[in-house]
């Protein structure tokens, strides 16, 4: 075996500088690096594969192998060693590369001649863009140092790449950011968008990658460390010391600011010619990596962590705040990773559509998308590393997907979409101070769901007969303390101000479950929507739901109050809260306070049981209103927030038709006015059959008041009827088929 030869990554990354500096063409830039990395690490090759798709590698540029193979020579993700590197984002380094695992020979090459090899991936924050590859005749086995110089130079050449530094003929990565690319995501609100995108936090631009002056960049990586812990500890000392999960994460970054391996590593990185911004983000990028490949919800938490504290790192060093001094587009389109509901409730409605990329439709920040009616696409992978601020985008929240810097076709059919939308909107205005008014003579009173100041100005706008739902925890959600009580009955006395008269109908807290107050000690239940949460919490800390009654007698200043209790299970919850109105009402009126005019008190219908209560609880109940979202998750068994089986049964499944059906005979013969307010009765298809099986009051967003409103005034009930029965006759599962083909015949 030959003597190692030594490399030196200082002098290799000083030489890359100048090509880099120097304008040349993109391949011959390549071409030029390649070189030069083959005569530092005295090999007879270097080569570089550069991704051409998703799953193809191409050969860009190289010294050694047969220049004919360049732009010719391909191969898929995971084939041969170099797809093997390109896959598994990891190093192979073998003295004997036709006897290792994966080994392909690719004979236009001319690699045969070859023994030793090294590759090593190509990737930038975890995102893999292709693989750089050293190969020598004499089996040789590269040290960790050359190893680790290699990886350096790869590092570079990524960011290189990133700045569209390859737009050459040929190169395979040519500006990957001008590329029209689409996320398939889901969809948390609907409705479609176009705009440009706006960066929740926009991505800290490293172009200086290359260190000086050593010792000058040691400091400066010192200078910014110090800061961020003192950041942490700052950040610590606020921390309450009841929040678990605050300080949970604060922990986490406290270790990773104090890490003594992270530290070394970027030392190293530095000493071998990095600047302390690139040494950072090189950490950054493995463990992006890693994240990609990690399943354990807990140690991606943590990657998570270091990814967020790598962020700040680099906005210390670089003095890249979140503000880059661009001007925000006039039309935005909010890209971030994720975003909490203050943040959002700050942007408002300047916003015109918004991708994230993770959420979950009950997260807070798509409650309040909804409530604001703006598309929102959740789990769009890996869209804020592609996105740049400014880039053209078109969101389509029905469909769940983003079309970044679209191309003409796509730009055309989604102009198509959104003029066919506005079509129907003005069809929705002309009809809206017109009552839904069936075929057959039958009006259904359409009110809106609430939960927000922000909803309000929609009760005019939308047509809506009142507020039929206002889910009064919204405000607890998207505060970090809890409010008071006098602001409290202050808002709900505008809530009926903004009303004009028109029923509201006041939900109380739903907190529990996917709605987690930050305020209040989580509570650790393996089964949360079937736990400790919306009655069954007011019940059990009767003091905050005290607080609340007194709040809406107060705020409705003797007007006309209605409330509702959530999740009511059995006649006794019921009977437990009236009692405490009752309570409420009595201590009002002692302390001299004027009482509502008139006192509803209803119940939500939200779990099976309630459904086959006595008829006395269905007497005692002013009204009932049907929260179909969890009546159908308890129904079928399928929980509303899991994606995998949120969409596996169908509403108009004819058992739950059925069930449904029951309901509304038992709520005539014992005369309880009944509503439904779950997602479904904003669906024109749903609410046209809730309203064919009796239902006369349906609450939903305001966004679909037009449209279902539409769809009822052309709806005979009787002949719905009749085709529900026929299907469910037939032995249908679901009656949709039928429904949709009887709704056709009259649109
Ligand atoms: C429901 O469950 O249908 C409902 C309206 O309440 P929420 O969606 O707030 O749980
Ligand atoms: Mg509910």
């Amino acid at each position: 075996m030959s003597e190692p030869f030594k490399t030196d990554s200082r002098q290799m990354l000083g030489r890359l500088r100048t090509v880099m500096a120097d304008d040349a063409a993109g391949q011959t830039r390549l071409d030029q690096i390649t070189q030069l990395i083959a005569e530092e690490m005295h090999t007879e090759v270097c080569s570089i594969y550069l991704f051409r798709d998703e799953d193809t590698l191409e050969l860009c540029a190289t010294q050694g192998l047969n220049l004919e193979a360049v732009h010719q020579t391909r191969m898929r993700l995971g084939e041969g060693l170099v797809g093997r590197v390109a896959r598994t984002g990891t190093v192979i380094n073998t003295d004997d590369a036709p006897a290792t695992r994966g080994f392909r020979y690719m004979p236009e090459t001319g690699e045969e001649a070859y023994s030793s090899f090294m590759g090593v991936p190509v990737q930038r924050l975890g995102e893999k863009l292709g693989v750089l590859v050293v190969q020598s005749k004499d089996g040789r086995t590269f040290s960790d140092e050359e190893v680790y110089a290699v990886e350096v130079v790869a590092m570079v050449l990524a960011e290189m790449a990133e700045l569209g530094a390859f737009t050459g003929e040929g190169a395979a990565m040519s500006a990957r950011h001008q590329q029209s690319v689409q996320f398939r995501g889901t969809t948390a609100q609907d409705g479609t968008a176009r705009g440009h995108v706006w960066l929740h936090e926009p991505r800290v631009v490293v172009t200086n990658l290359i260190g000086e002056d050593p010792v000058r960049e040691q400091e400066r990586l010192n200078e910014a460390v110090e800061e961020l812990r003192i950041g942490v500890e700052r950040m610590l000392s606020f921390a309450r010391s009841g929040d678990k999960e605050q300080l949970e994460v604060l922990e986490a970054y406290r270790m990773f600011a104090n890490s003594k391996g992270w530290m070394r590593r970027m030392e190293e990185d530095i000493g071998r010619g990095l600047s302390a911004e690139a040494a950072v983000e090189k950490e950054q990028s493995t463990a992006r990596a890693r994240m990609a490949q990690v399943t354990d919800p807990y140690l991606r938490d943590r990657l998570h962590d270091l990814d967020d504290l790598s962020n700040r790192m680099l906005r210390i060093l670089t003095g890249q705040g979140g503000e880059t001094g661009a001007a925000m587009p006039p039309d935005p389109i909010l890209i971030a990773r994720n975003i909490g509901p203050a943040e959002l409730l700050d942007y408002g409605r300047s916003l015109k559509g918004i991708v994230l990329e993770e959420g979950s439709v009950g997260s807070h920040a798509a409650i309040i998308a909804r409530a604001l009616a703006i598309p929102l696409v959740i789990h769009a992978a890996r869209i804020t590393t592609e996105a740049l601020n400014g880039d053209p985008i078109l969101v389509d929240g029905d469909q769940g997907i983003a079309h970044l810097r679209p191309d003409d076709t796509v730009f055309a059919a989604f102009r198509d979409k959104m003029a066919m939308q506005a079509k129907a909107q003005e069809r929705y205005a002309s009809i809206r101070e017109k009552p839904a008014l069936t075929l057959c003579g039958q009006t259904i009173s359409l009110t809106m769901n609430a939960g927000l100041m922000a909803d309000l100005p929609s009760l005019e706008g939308s047509g809506a007969n009142g507020v039929g739902l206002f889910r009064t925890e919204l405000q607890f959600l998207i505060r970090s303390q809890m409010p008071r009580r006098s602001e409290l009955s202050e808002l709900y006395a505008r809530v009926m101000d903004a009303a004009h008269g028109k029923p509201v109908v006041f939900r109380t807290l739903d907190i529990g479950s996917d709605k987690v107050v930050p305020y209040m000690k989580p509570t650790d239940e393996p089964n949360p929507a079937m736990g400790w949460r919306a009655i069954r919490v007011g019940l059990d800390k009767p003091g905050m739901m005290r607080m609340q009654l007194q709040a809406l007698i107060r705020g409705a200043n003797g007007r006309p109050l209605t409330v509702m209790f959530p999740f009511v299970a059995q006649r006794d919850e019921y009977a437990a809260a009236r009692a405490e109105m009752d309570k409420a009402m009595e201590r009002e009126r002692i302390l001299g306070h004027p009482l509502p005019e008139t006192l509803k008190i209803g119940a939500m219908l939200e779990t099976p049981s309630l459904a086959f209560a006595p008829d006395k609880f269905y007497q005692e109940v002013d009204f009932l209103s049907i929260g179909g979202n969890d009546l159908k998750q308890f129904f079928f068994a399928a929980d509303r927030e899991n994606e995998r089986v949120r969409r596996r049964y169908d509403t108009l499944n004819v058992s739950f038709l059925t069930f449904l059906q029951n309901i509304v005979e038992r709520c005539t013969r014992t005369g309880t006015p009944l509503s439904f307010c779950g997602e479904d009765a904003g669906r024109p298809v749903e609410a046209a059959c809730l309203a064919a099986i009796g239902l006369r009051t349906l609450s939903m967003r305001p966004a679909s008041i037009g449209p279902v409103k539409s769809i009822l005034r052309r709806t005979h009930l009787g002949e719905l009827r009749d085709t529900i029965e026929d299907a469910s006759a037939r032995g249908d599962q679901s009656v949709r088929g039928a429904v949709m083909e009887y709704l056709r015949g009259k649109l």
